[in-house]
């Protein structure tokens, strides 16, 4: 892994996260900065830069957990609906760079605003 890599220091403890889920392939935990209650991140373990880097297995677990996380994070904050987006490369915006899923609860009245407006 990069030494510098702020994620893969997360997934190696060494950098405190507020967890949401773990298991052997994939880490879950709420964004540092979130832009609503229960911005939950979805990152696999290993250090892959974008979604093309990411090998299949993986990416398939990192799916199956925003799958499985993101209508059990709504239902945490009492959210009606979520953002689940990537920010795949750093001309798209990404700013870490290793492969991570965005949950970002959303609220009827919020706004409304669509992914792009939000996640930059
Ligand atoms: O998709 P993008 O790369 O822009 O998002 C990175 C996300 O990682 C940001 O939402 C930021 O708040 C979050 N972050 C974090 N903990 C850190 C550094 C960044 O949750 N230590």
């Amino acid at each position: 892994m990069p030494e510098d890599c702020i994620f893969c220091q997360i997934v190696d403890g060494e950098i405190p996260s507020r967890s949401v889920y773990e298991d052997d392939q994939v880490m879950a935990f709420l964004d540092a900065n979130p832009l609503a209650p229960g911005h939950t991140l979805v990152i696999p373990k290993e250090h892959h830069e974008t979604l093309g880097d990411l090998p299949e297995d993986a990416g398939s677990r990192v799916f199956e957990t925003l799958h499985r996380l993101a209508p059990e994070i709504e239902a945490a904050v009492d959210a009606d609906a979520s953002n689940v987006a990537f920010n795949n490369g750093e001309a798209a915006g990404q700013e870490v760079p290793h492969v991570h899923g965005h949950v970002i609860p959303r609220f009827e009245g919020d706004g409304g605003a669509p992914i792009h407006a939000i996640a930059g």
